[in-house]
């Protein structure tokens, strides 16, 4: 069943447009980068004729996830309980991994990874919230995880991960997109695209917030702005991301660490700074839908065009879907058609799936 968003609007403070932060969306500063062709519909048709079981592997800041996904006429099944395991810095992961990695052996699990941090050809590069993990992947392994996974297959970001397991899970329920917008506003911000059958990456998260979108005045820089952009500005994921942005500013406001489900249940009793966050928070989602919509000419809110996808823990935060929709009507001056959470077409891990889909798709 899909369900569209077009909840009740709620009048609130949305911040003014801002055109600072829209001319920063170019493909130089977005760092983009092309997969391979993906057409939704064509790989559908593949997926309904498998009956196979991957191993999807979900890599995040703050935690990884495993589970066996058992692919059958275009659907993702869970086959067994998540093995899950939080972490700080990606401290364990490689443990974790080594696990993961039996399983697969034993049971001859093709397995797929999606990854939350920037990729070249196929290898994640570096992820400021995953150091441990990389040094380790450095001194034991010189950086392979296929000497970690022997049986891996796919690596993907996390945003194009995503993007894989919703627009075929949308083409299965009979909705054909010609483009396809996905949003991640989880730990951090990340967002691709789907165009052409072609998935593009962006690194929209680490585009230079203007002041007018700071409202707490964050001043920091993230390892990825300074070391894959060489830049020494403040990014919007810093501001607007989960545990990056919004966590982290609450907790220096507070003097106390909030977590997002804290922060989640203040803004729904109506406290002002968490609210604040959050409308600014989809102010930037906004930002991030025309921004990228003017880049690559999304027809936006024409129907059965353009689908916008949201993913990630803050978009489940109460009242956030409809501070998205007013941001969405304050900029375009109008709702958008076609609006999708991952939650209701897919399950809540859409990263996993997706990478089990892209490990079926490589081996
Ligand atoms: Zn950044």
């Amino acid at each position: 069943m899909v369900r569209e968003r077009t909840g009740p609007s709620t009048p609130m403070e949305i911040p003014p447009l801002s055109q600072e932060l829209l001319v920063e969306f170019t493909s130089e500063s977005l760092i983009l980068s092309a997969s391979s062709r993906f057409d939704p519909k064509k790989v559908l048709r593949h997926l309904q004729g498998v009956d196979r079981v991957y191993m999807g592997i979900d890599m995040g800041g703050d935690k990884i996830t495993a589970r066996k996904v058992r692919i059958r006429q275009g659907e993702f099944l869970q086959e067994d309980d998540d093995l899950v395991q939080k972490s700080q810095n990606g401290e364990g992961y490689l443990d974790f991994l080594h696990q993961v990695a039996e399983i697969s052996n034993n049971e001859r699990l093709p397995v797929g990874l999606s990854f939350a941090g920037p990729m070249e050809e196929g290898k994640p590069q570096h992820a400021a919230n995953m150091m441990a993990m990389f040094r380790e992947l450095q001194t034991e392994y010189s950086g392979h995880l296929e000497r970690v996974l022997p049986r891996l297959v796919s690596v993907k970001n996390d945003a194009t991960a995503c993007l894989i397991s919703s627009s075929v899970a949308l083409c299965r329920e009979g909705r054909d997109f010609e483009n396809f917008l996905l949003i991640i506003l989880g730990g951090g911000l990340g967002a691709a695209v789907l165009q052409d059958d072609k998935i593009i990456g962006t690194e929209a998260g680490h585009l230079k917030v203007p002041d007018d979108l700071n409202p707490f005045q964050v001043r920091e820089i993230c390892e990825t702005t300074k070391e894959l952009q060489s830049k020494s500005h403040t990014c919007l994921e810093l501001v607007a991301g989960g545990v990056a942005g919004l966590e982290k500013t609450a907790s220096k406001v507070y003097g106390k660490r909030v977590t997002g489900i804290e922060l989640a249940k203040m803004a729904a009793q109506g406290d002002e700074t968490a609210k604040r966050l959050y409308m600014n928070a989809a102010g930037i989602v906004g930002h991030v839908i025309l921004g990228l919509g003017n880049l690559f000419s999304l027809p936006l809110g024409e129907r059965d065009h353009t689908a916008v996808v949201f993913h990630g823990g803050v978009q489940k935060a109460f009242g956030f879907p409809e501070w998205e929709a007013d941001a969405i009507r304050k900029y375009l001056g109008r709702d958008l058609d076609n609006v999708f959470q991952t939650t209701s077409i897919v399950s809540s891990n859409a990263c996993l799936e997706g990478a089990a889909v892209a490990a079926c798709l490589a081996a």
